[in-house]
């Protein structure tokens, strides 16, 4: 007897809107189809208004709210087994419900593209080129003109099969296809060899210290665990992390590995290989799509025994997930700042939770989030306090600018030591946080400064391009000659950025090399490869550059670091300016001396008494941290209450501000305001004005997420269904990181 209950899938589909779709299953498909194809996790192709869209099964039912007979049928299914393992699939579904974003988007926005238009997973294994039976019959003394396609033809001849890494490592891929076009080659994929556990290790891994070793220990392996390896800069957590992976590699498991940006992947990359003789894939925005999805497809089918990768990598569907490790679990890159606004630190953590698998969560300057969860007892903190090896802590030496005067951000002292570190042929980094050569252009004359007309902002000159540029919408327009306002020509660039600072180092040492690091300089493909070369060379240069500059790379032979403007984090606005500047200026003191020579740190301020700076330098970010925590516990923010932010932004304040009235009163008449839950706003943004759009906020806290989760989900489907949602861009940012 057939089965007459229908069956119908729910369907999560590319769209904004917070719900899933109906569809009905024709009882041929369910006929015909493999018994897998139809379940959670399975793509499928439907008709979702008028267009036909991918979209992915998250529930098979036999219940509908719809009238059957309206429902439309799936067009077609496209795999033949789930997509995603079970596990990946619940994460997916607790972080759209956690970070109220509607499941399709968060699903299709974080899948690799060619996946999300439908597309076949590809074969797995490797890809090789082997002759073809022409290439096979092909005399000695053919192909004589072309010596590249020769030589890879007999290359093929020797060793019969060749994987396609290795030949493009040594010949063009215009090679490969001109051999492929005549007929001579053709492309196999051949399983990936297993490597035995026996020569798992290519190099011997270290001897720990006790305190390392103590960390390593504490990792149980066997079950869920969250450990925050708070470790001062080069104190050996990169030790501890590639030991505990040797561990889930002895199990057979895979370790997943993130780090916050993505140009530190080579510098972490070859230190994975180095050590370990096993399939590793990096994962970043820099790859191609088929690049990608490769790499995902590796680590799906658990071939891909490491897995490295930015923000979006905690997505990656694993076969065999043995470990996860976080790098710089303080980073804010960490959290996805539009769109599906996730924090890939909180999913690994709730990631490993469900996989029932440990998770290490490491920093030098770990955030106050985890800081506090080692308080209540929800991490173990397991501290590294020295450094490996001879290196020293740095010396820090505050430099006043209210009694020193400064030439293109440099004071007379700053500029002494340069010297003198790079006579003793060593080398010197220079921090400042503000690219381009001056953050404002006025006139001498008027007192007119050229601003964004888009932004609350000043446009930034930057002399080498001839343009002014607005950091926040990049607005560019020549630099003018004139004054627009009273055509004056004494137009000053005012105040500096590290092209300036650049410049004017350069002038002082021309014998010296000088290398910019920014968002400018590494648009140019090589410079982050030519700075650490210089860097490896040991040759006496100075490094000059933002926060990219500050994160996480090995320079051996700096000695000397010179933050040229510690002020900015001491007066921002937002409730974290305080713990990021603290965390910025220890992690930048933290690329000095790491080799065998000791470091200094000289720190420019017009706050040479600040309480906060001076406790960090003399006691250090530990201790800094420490006297942070009981300031956010006074004025309720978190960690210890919970923060969820509406925002609105259109290009009319009073609509985005109006519809933030309106979500409060929502929201309210579902939870009024209590001691235990409050409402702050309308407010607008930090920077209202951005890009055209005026930025509104309502910040709603609580001391309790089991309030705030279902309160925000009510609001976000009225808000959804609301006629005045259509006039401005909203969204909700749960936990947010910036206000
Ligand atoms: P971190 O990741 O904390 O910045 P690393 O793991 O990179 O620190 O270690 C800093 C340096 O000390 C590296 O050159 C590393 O090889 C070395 N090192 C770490 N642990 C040991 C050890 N147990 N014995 C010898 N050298 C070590
Ligand atoms: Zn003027
Ligand atoms: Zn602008």
């Amino acid at each position: 007897m057939a089965d007459l209950t229908p069956l119908i899938l729910r369907v999560a589909v590319p769209s904004p809107l917070r719900r899933l779709f109906d569809y009905l299953a024709p009882s041929e498909m369910v006929a015909n189809a493999p018994q897998a194809a139809l379940q959670p996790g399975c793509r499928v192709t439907v008709t979702f208004g008028r267009r036909e869209v991918t979209g992915l099964i998250i529930e098979r039912t036999d219940q509908t709210e719809f009238e059957l007979a309206k429902l439309k049928p799936i067009n077609a299914l496209i795999d033949s087994e789930p997509l995603l393992p079970p596990s990946l699939f619940k994460l997916f579904i607790w972080a759209a419900r956690y970070y109220q974003h509607p499941i399709g988007d968060a699903l299709f926005s974080t899948l690799p593209i060619l996946l999300r238009k439908g597309e076949l997973p590809p074969p797995q294994g490797q890809r090789c080129w082997q002759l073809s039976s022409l290439g096979k019959g092909l005399g000695p003394d053919s192909l004589k003109q072309a010596r590249k396609q020769r030589a890879v033809i007999d290359l093929l001849r020797t060793e019969g099969t060749v994987s396609d890494e290795r030949i493009v490592e040594s010949f063009s891929r215009a090679i490969l296809s001109q051999l492929e076009q005549k007929s001579l080659i053709e492309p196999i994929v051949r399983d990936i060899p297993k490597t035995p556990l026996e020569t798992l290790l290519k190099q011997d891994s270290l001897a720990l210290y006790p305190s390392q070793q103590q960390a390593l220990d504490a990792i149980d392996h066997h079950s869920f665990n969250c450990s925050l390896l708070d470790g001062i800069t080069g104190s050996g957590k990169t030790e501890v992390y590639l030991q505990s992976i040797e561990k889930a590699l002895r199990y057979e498991r895979q370790a997943l590995v993130l780090i916050p940006e993505i140009s530190l992947t080579p510098q972490t990359e070859k230190r994975f290989r180095d050590r370990f003789n096993v399939p590793i894939v990096t994962l970043h925005s820099g790859l191609s799509d088929k690049q990608r999805l490769q790499a995902w497809m590796l680590a799906r089918a658990g071939t891909a025994k490491i897995i490295l990768g930015t923000r979006s990598a905690i997505f990656t569907p694993l076969q065999a997930p043995g470990l996860i490790i976080l790098d710089e679990e303080h980073d804010q890159s960490y959290k996805q700042q539009e769109g599906f606004r996730y924090s890939a630190r909180d999913l690994a953590v709730i990631r490993a939770q469900q996989e029932n698998i440990p998770i290490i969560l490491g920093s030098a300057t770990p955030s106050l989030e985890s800081l506090n969860n080692c308080r209540v007892g929800r991490y173990q903190h397991l501290v590294l306090s020295t450094r490996a090896g001879n290196a020293v802590q740095p010396d820090w030496k505050i430099i006043d600018l209210k009694t020193e005067r400064t030439d293109s951000g440099i004071a007379a002292t700053t500029l002494a030591a340069i010297g003198d570190t790079l006579n003793n042929n060593h080398q010197v980094l220079v921090f400042l946080n503000r690219r381009g050569f001056a953050p404002a252009m006025l006139c001498h004359q008027c007192g007119w400064t050229a601003e964004c007309h888009s932004c609350d902002s000043r446009l930034t000159v930057h002399r080498a391009r001839g343009r002014l540029i607005c950091h926040h919408c990049d607005y560019q327009q020549r630099t003018p000659q004139q004054c627009p306002s009273c055509q004056s020509h004494q137009l000053v660039a005012a105040g500096e950025g590290t092209e300036r600072s650049e410049a004017y180092l350069q002038r002082c040492f021309p014998q010296t090399k000088v290398l910019r690091v920014d968002r400018d300089s590494t648009r140019k493909k090589g410079t982050m490869q030519e700075v650490f070369d210089t860097a490896d060379s040991g040759q006496p240069c100075i490094l000059i550059g933002t926060q990219m500059l500050a994160k996480g790379h090995h320079f051996e032979n700096v000695t000397l670091v010179a933050v040229l403007d510690a002020d900015s984090g001491l007066f921002s606005p937002d409730f974290r300016s305080h713990e990021r500047m603290g965390q910025l200026l220890t992690q930048v003191a933290g690329r000095s001396g790491r080799g065998d020579m000791p470091g200094r740190v000289f720190v420019q301020t017009h706050q040479p008494d600040h309480p906060l700076l001076e406790l960090l330098i003399t006691r250090g970010y530990g201790h800094f941290a420490e006297q942070l925590m009981p300031q956010r516990q006074l004025t309720q923010l978190p960690p210890f209450r919970h923060m969820a932010v509406i925002r609105a932004e259109s290009n009319r304040a009073d609509e985005a501000e109006a519809f933030l009235h309106l979500a409060r009163k929502i929201a309210q008449s579902l939870v009024p305001a209590t001691p235990q839950l409050s409402y702050l706003g309308p407010l607008p943004a930090i920077m209202e004005k951005r890009a055209g759009r005026f930025r509104y906020l309502l910040q709603v806290e609580s001391d309790q997420r089991a309030t705030l989760q279902p309160l925000l989900s009510a609001v976000a489907l009225e808000l959804e269904n609301h006629k005045d949602s259509r006039r401005v861009r909203w969204s909700i940012d749960v936990d947010p990181q910036e206000l």
